[in-house]
Parts: C-alpha cells; structure tokens; sequence
C-alpha cells in the first residue's frame, strides 16, 4: 500500500537542444547580481560558457563568478562561496556543471546569511533552514546526467579532515528555480564520467526499488526508468553522441531521483552511504563508488528481500523462471546486474579507486547506517561488504 504524501517539485525545466534560448527569460524575475558558480573549466572549453554569459547578458545581470567547484566539492570551497556571495550580496546562484557544481550552489545558498558553523548544521545535524530565513535563489545549467541534483533538494559536501561525505535534502525552497537542460551539453564529457553518470542514476532507482514488498506504482515506475537507462547506455557507450540515447539518459537521470519514484514506500539508500565512506577516504568519482560496492551489497541483502529480486530477475533482465528456485532467479538478476556493470566500464571492484584492504574498517566507521531497506547493517556486515568488493 501506499504511505500518506504530499508531493510538489517547484523545479521548471527547458529541456531539448536548443534549451539555453529560455535562459536569459528564466533569469528575469531573479534580481540583479547574479553569482555565476562553475566547476574546472570544461564549460569554457566545450562552448556553454559563452552561451551562458550572452544570456545573463541579454538579461542585464551583472555577474560576480565563483569557478573552481571541484567534483565532490568540499567544505573549504563552501566557505570561500559564502564569503564571495556575502560580500557581493547576490540575488541569485547560477550553477553551470554537473551534480558537484549543482549542489554546490545549493549550499552556498542556505550557508551566505546563517552566521554559524554551516557545515555542522545542516550537513553534520542535517538541520532544516528555519522559516523565513534568507535562501538565495538557485537555477542550473545541467552539463553531466547522474545526480538529479537539477530537480532535487541533495547537496553533498565533503569534509576531508573529518573524513566524511555527507548529504543533506533540502526542502523546495532551496531546489532549483529551473534547470535548463541540453543533451547536447554532455556530449563533451569524458566516456568514463558519462558512465559514472549512467551508474549513479541506476543506483538512485535500485535504491528506491529494493525496499517493501507490496503492490507500488513508485516500483512499476522505477522499472520503465532502468529499461530505459539500460537500453540506452548500450547505445551512449558505443556512440556517445547518438543524440537519442543522451536525450534519454539525461531525462532518466532526472526522474531517477526527483522524489517522484520513492514517493509513498520506504528507501534503501545503504550503497550511496558506502560509496559516500569510500569518497570521503579516496575522492573517488562518485558512481564509480556505487557500482564498486553495489553487486557486493545487493549478494548480501538478496536473502532479505528476495521476492523482489526475483521479480528485478525476471522483469529487468528477462530472467527465464523455469526450474529454478527462487534464490537462482534473484541472484541471475545480480549477475546480469553485475555482467552490464562492466559492458558499460563501470568499476566493478574498488581497488582500482583507490581503496586498500587497512582502511576497510574504517571506511565502515564513517559509513551512515540508514535503516528502511530489507537489512539494517551492522558494522561486520559493512566490512564484509567492503571486502567482497576489492
Ligand atoms: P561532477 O563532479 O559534477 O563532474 C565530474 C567531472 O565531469 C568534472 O571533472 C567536470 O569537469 C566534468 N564535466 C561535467 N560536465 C562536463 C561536460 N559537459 N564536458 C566535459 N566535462 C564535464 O559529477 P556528478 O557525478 O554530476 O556530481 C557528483 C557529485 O554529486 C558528488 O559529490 C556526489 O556525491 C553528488 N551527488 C548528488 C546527488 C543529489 O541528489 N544532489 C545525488 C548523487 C550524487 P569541470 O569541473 O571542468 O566542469
Ligand atoms: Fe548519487
């Protein structure tokens, strides 16, 4: 059955080929100063920077930038923004980039005008703005699909001195006012990211699927969505610019996790803490984490939720029931999982990110156990994870 919920996403979207034409009108109502936030600087290289400044332009903004937003952007960085945006009071956060750049700009907006420690509060306390308070306003120009940062309220900020990665969900006041979003605008991105992208969104729907066991249109949705993301990252990886295939991916990726599909039943959400443990010890690029850990995680909850995984066997990777008992069909559906995992070149071990048998134990130590999947966790249980992903 259905839990009781109340369902809104303020986030308009333009999306298509020529999506960047409804940004200078998207900005209109937005103020003046306009703080334009940007990662390394492949939006100079790859022409989306000067698309995007003729926009603020032929809007009459002015602009203060703010580029340099690492992937998985840290605390430092958030400090050095809430200083920049402070200082120059801005009306409103323009973030052009993938999901780093993204929910960078949605820290920076909640953490300008609160005068504590930003970073234990809403990330380390997971505190709410409190009504009233000063947010300033976010749009996104999306140039990487994985995160759904472009529709969601997630921010994740990294603390490397307190080894730990942490995300906060944010309510719709803090959600992008609008995202523009252009197929086109990923075709740059190196194919391993691309894929890192695929994987992330994949996970953000297995993580909202493997939970309850009742009759759920969130589930009917999550399986049309991984259809999707699978039938068309065979195609991107072979010809990243099939326009068909990104259009798809990127749409996916978006409703992947724009609280649509987990509305209404519980979450699992376990592999995004360990793939966030496995970051805040490595910085390793974030899907890569999730499909390092996930085959391990998913062999090991199996037994607890095992009708569903039948039924992810049967209707996500045509697994044919016949003569089989339930624990072959469901773990079939693991070994197509994990089969596609390294068709696409995902990790499918996290050695190569960087992680060594000592730091094991305390990977595991930094990992948030949530509850709300088939298992709740324990620390052995991590470790043993862990171990049967190196
Ligand atoms: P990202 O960290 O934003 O970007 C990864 C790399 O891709 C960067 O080096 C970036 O370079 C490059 N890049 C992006 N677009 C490009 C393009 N069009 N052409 C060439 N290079 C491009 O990647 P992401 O996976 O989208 O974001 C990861 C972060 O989001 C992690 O911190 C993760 O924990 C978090 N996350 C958030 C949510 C959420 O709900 N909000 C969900 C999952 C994960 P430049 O820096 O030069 O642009
Ligand atoms: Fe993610």
């Amino acid at each position: 059955m259905l839990g009781n919920f109340v369902y809104a996403n303020p986030t308009k979207l333009f999306f298509g080929d020529e999506a960047q034409k409804n940004l200078a009108k998207a900005l209109m109502p937005f103020g003046k100063k306009v703080l334009l936030t940007y990662g390394g600087g492949s939006i100079k290289r790859n022409g989306v920077y000067d698309d995007v400044i003729s926009a603020l332009k032929s809007a009459g903004k002015e602009v203060v930038e703010l580029p340099g937003v690492m992937p998985n952007p840290t605390v430092e960085k958030l400090n050095e923004g809430i200083k920049v945006a402070r200082e120059n009071n801005v009306d409103f956060i323009l973030a052009v980039g993938g999901g780093s750049t993204i929910d960078y700009a949605k820290a920076v907006s909640v953490s300008a005008w609160y005068n504590g420690d930003a970073w234990q509060r809403f990330w380390v306390k997971q505190e709410d703005p409190t009504p009233g308070e000063r947010i300033i306003p976010v749009g996104a120009v999306l140039t990487m699909a994985g995160t759904g940062s472009e529709m969601n309220g997630g921010s994740v900020i990294t603390n490397h001195a307190a080894r730990m990665k942490i995300g906060k969900v944010f309510g719709v006041d803090v959600m992008p006012k609008f995202a523009v979003l252009n197929p086109k605008y990923t075709f740059s991105l190196p194919q391993r990211q691309m894929v890192a992208g695929i994987f992330d969104t994949m996970s953000h729907i297995l993580e909202q699927y493997f939970s309850g066991d009742d009759d759920s249109t969130s589930d009917y949705l999550a399986e049309g969505l991984m259809r999707s993301v699978i039938a068309s990252s065979r195609v991107a990886v072979k010809n990243p610019e099939d326009y068909e295939a990104r259009s798809n991916l990127m749409w996916s990726a978006t409703w992947a996790l724009n609280t649509l599909i987990g509305e209404g039943k519980p979450q699992d959400w376990m592999v995004h803490m360990i793939g966030q443990a496995i970051g805040a010890y490595t910085d390793a690029t974030h899907g890569m984490t999730l499909s390092g850990v996930s085959v391990a995680y998913y062999r090991h909850i199996m037994r607890y939720g095992l009708k569903r995984f039948v039924r992810f066997a049967e209707v996500i990777w045509g697994v044919i029931p016949e003569g089989k008992t339930d624990e072959q069909i469901a773990s079939e559906g693991i070994d197509a999982l994990e089969s596609w995992i390294k068709e696409i070149g995902a990790a499918s071990e996290i050695t190569s990110l960087g992680v060594t048998p000592d730091m094991l134990d305390r990977i595991a130590d930094s990992t948030i156990i949530l509850t709300g999947g088939y298992q709740t966790l324990d620390h052995a249980e991590i470790v043993d994870i862990l171990r049967n992903s190196l």
